[in-house]
């Protein structure tokens, strides 16, 4: 990037742009919409973009407005005390004197902007919202991915309602990455061995306010052309090239970290994709003469390890031929047979049929945790065969529940409203309850009108992407009406973004037809409904559900109140978790892990309406939303499908929509903006990545440091 154009006087915009601690500060994200407001939005609300693209003359301009010069000199002191040395924050207040080093955390995607687009879904979202607020909270982190070129596909929609993939290649150059070279100039970080080929990897760095994230990269002229692009892109179905970037990324991360000269103090594993880092750190301690068995105990005291997957089916496992392949010059190292080795990722006495990634890594972590209270007791059911010889509850995963990173996911016009009616520094104390009593003294109109304001946001935001696709393709009017065309800001809007998959039950809704038009077409109480989510390009089945959506979202008789958006992401559920009034969850029972849109629609006064499953189980009080169903589990699928439908529908017609519709002489509907207070208050400070990171912290770094 060249900055040399930028005046001196503003000489810092550069940094700025190149720490997404912007993303998180609205006093920040106001500084690069006021620096040029067109740009900014072409961009993508990309500040790197932004930089190289602004003419001399704005610039000129912005450094002789004092306005803007304040605003600079502002948001630049927040962002130095925010990324200066940690000794106001709270992790230095309450544990100075825990952390020798670190924490590293291991994951393969991390979702911190939609400029460096690395991620698919949930689990990145959790990462990169664990890597702002051990910034915000001042815990000392380094994490480890990959730098995917590609990252994940775009979803375009047919006009037959059939998903297609798109993928787009990233400007390096335009994303705010830089790349990292060794002590001696060189690109080449560390190599790894896959087969016969010694691969090189090289790292990309990426600011996260005082967070460090080294993105590894396959991508190197020395490397053979058919691995430069093992790296290029997430979630590939082929096993083969999966296991290769799981070697890349345990193995290689250790490594690569150990060039750069860091000393983590603690290793966390976030899901078992990330799991052989715990094998490189035994094979460094036998390399130095220890036993396998006294390297295993000293790897396992300082790593944690995160499981997110309550399903058998969805765990990671590699068939064992390919293992062996790759890890037959590796077990030797470790000072172990291959038996021993094939061991470490089977569970059960005859000989190993498969490698089992969550197996090993539970077997290298003495720190569990699942992410949630129910998924905590359903992940101690499904490894109770590792710890056969005590009960089930004592089984030594414990939780911690998921959180959202507050900052982040507040609508700015929320934000400004607490600040009025908390506190002025409310974000700073976000998970402290008392605060939040102070919701009440807000009054209903107020509130209500921001929420309505955030829905208006929301339907100029999806009408702004139709007419983009009206004007570059064309595309016939039926598509236009699935997209939003005739989305009323007035209406009771609900929405289902999330995955199309499964489990999910994205078609639950439409379960008796009749019914759902009935309830939608109301002419005096209509309910609208937004859904948005990609269906993962190998299945099938979800592109059919999809598909099944976009017929009923077509047809003339819904009148246009049944939405498809394309191509959720960041951006978009930030617009949907802020600009809705009902955010719908349906999972099958016990298949959620925890879930956290729900989380970001809560802080956004958004009203859950969820089966019991997940993080709701914990979060839901009888009178800060909706449940959907008992809690109990089905006998059978088709049962499940047919008790819960016939309950949403029995919420949405009693309880719901005569709520919503009973207003006072103002328009302003009381009764649901007591629901909203609710909801902020107790959902809020619990649900926050705040509460989440001082679990992490006081339930399993400190006893992983403290042996
Ligand atoms: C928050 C978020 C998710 C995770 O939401 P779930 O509740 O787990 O479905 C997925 N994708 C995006 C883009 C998100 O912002």
């Amino acid at each position: 990037m060249n900055l040399t154009r930028v005046p001196e006087r503003i000489g810092r915009l550069g940094e700025l742009a190149n720490n997404l601690w912007w993303s998180w500060n609205d006093q920040a994200r106001k500084l690069f919409r006021a620096l040029d407001y067109p740009i900014w939005k072409e961009s993508g609300h990309n500040p790197v973009k932004q930089l190289s693209w602004i003419s001399p003359e704005r610039l000129a301009q912005v450094v002789a407005d004092p306005a803007f010069l304040s605003l600079y000199d502002s948001v630049m002191a927040a962002y130095d005390e925010a990324t200066s040395p940690l000794d106001h924050t709270w992790c230095h207040a309450n544990y100075p004197n825990l952390f020798s080093g670190p924490v590293a955390y291991f994951s393969m995607e991390y979702a911190i902007h939609n400029s460096l687009p690395i991620y698919a879904g949930g689990l990145g979202v959790l990462a990169g919202d664990i890597c702002k607020e051990a910034s915000d909270i001042g815990l000392p982190m380094v994490a480890v991915g990959f730098m995917y070129p590609q990252g994940y596909f775009h979803q375009h929609i047919s006009a037959t309602g059939w998903q297609e993939e798109e993928n787009s290649e990233l400007n390096f150059s335009e994303a705010p990455i830089s790349q990292v070279r060794s002590p001696g100039g060189d690109i080449a970080l560390a190599r790894v061995r896959l087969g016969d080929i010694d691969l090189a990897l090289g790292a990309w760095h990426v600011n996260v306010g005082s967070t460090d994230i080294y993105l590894l990269d396959t991508h190197l002229e020395e490397n053979p052309e058919p691995y430069r692009q093992l790296s290029a892109r997430l979630y590939v179905s082929d096993r083969e090239l999966r296991l290769q970037q799981e070697i890349v990324l345990g193995i290689g991360g250790v490594r690569v970290l150990r060039a750069l000269d860091i000393n983590p103090a603690v290793w966390h594993a976030n899901e078992g994709h990330t799991a052989f880092m715990t094998l490189e750190r035994v094979r460094e301690k036998v390399a130095t003469g220890m036993s396998f068995a006294e390297a295993q105990q000293e790897v396992r005291q300082t790593t944690v390890f995160t499981t997110h997957t309550p399903v058998m089916a969805g765990h990671d496992i590699f068939a064992i031929e390919l293992v062996e392949k790759y890890f037959q010059s590796y077990w030797g190292q470790l000072g172990i047979d291959r038996r021993a080795f094939l061991e470490l990722g089977w569970q059960g006495s005859p000989e190993p049929q498969s490698y089992n990634m969550t197996i090993l890594a539970l077997k290298m972590a003495d720190q569990r945790n699942a992410v949630s209270q129910l998924h905590g007791q359903v992940t101690r059911k499904m490894w109770h065969g590792l710890w056969p010889d005590i009960a089930e509850e004592q089984v030594p995963i414990s939780q911690v529940t998921n959180g959202i990173h507050v900052p982040s996911w507040v609508a700015p016009e929320l934000n400004h409203l607490m600040a009025n009616y908390l506190s002025e520094n409310w974000l700073t104390r976000h998970d402290d309850p008392h605060l939040w009593e102070k919701i009440m003294e807000i009054p209903d109109w107020v509130l209500w009108a921001v929420c309505q304001r955030l829905r208006r946001k929301l339907v100029g935001a999806i009408r702004e992407r139709m007419r983009s696709r009206w004007l570059e393709d064309n595309v016939p009017w039926t598509h236009m009406l699935v997209m939003g065309a005739l989305l009323d800001p007035e209406v009771l809007t609900v929405a289902f973004a999330r995955r199309f998959t499964e489990y999910k039950r994205p078609a639950l809704i439409l379960h008796d037809i009749k019914r759902l038009k009935q309830i939608v077409t109301s002419k005096w109480h209509p309910v609208q409904i937004i859904f948005a989510g990609k269906s993962h390009p190998a299945d099938l089945a979800s592109k059919n559900l999809l598909q099944q959506v976009y017929k009923i979202a077509a047809d003339r008789e819904f009148q246009g109140r049944i939405v498809f958006v394309e191509d959720y992401d960041m951006h978009l559920a930030r617009y949907l978790v802020q600009g809705v009034d009902v955010w719908l969850n349906v999972p099958r029972r016990r298949q959620e892990a925890s879930g956290s849109s729900g989380m970001k629609a809560a802080l956004n006064g958004v009203l859950n309406l969820s089966v019991l499953d997940g993080w709701w189980r914990e979060g839901y009080n009888a009178g800060n939303g909706w449940a959907v169903g008992s809690s109990d589990a089905a006998a059978s699928p088709e049962e499940e499908d047919e008790s819960d439908a016939g309950a949403l529908y029995r919420l949405l017609e009693d309880e719901i929509v005569p709520l919503y519709y009973d207003r006072d002489v103002h328009g302003v509907p009381c009764r649901w903006v007591a629901m909203i207070k609710e909801t902020m208050r107790s959902l809020v400070p619990a649900f926050s990545a705040r509460r989440m990171m001082k679990d992490y912290i006081e339930k399993l770094y400190r006893p992983a440091l403290q042996r």
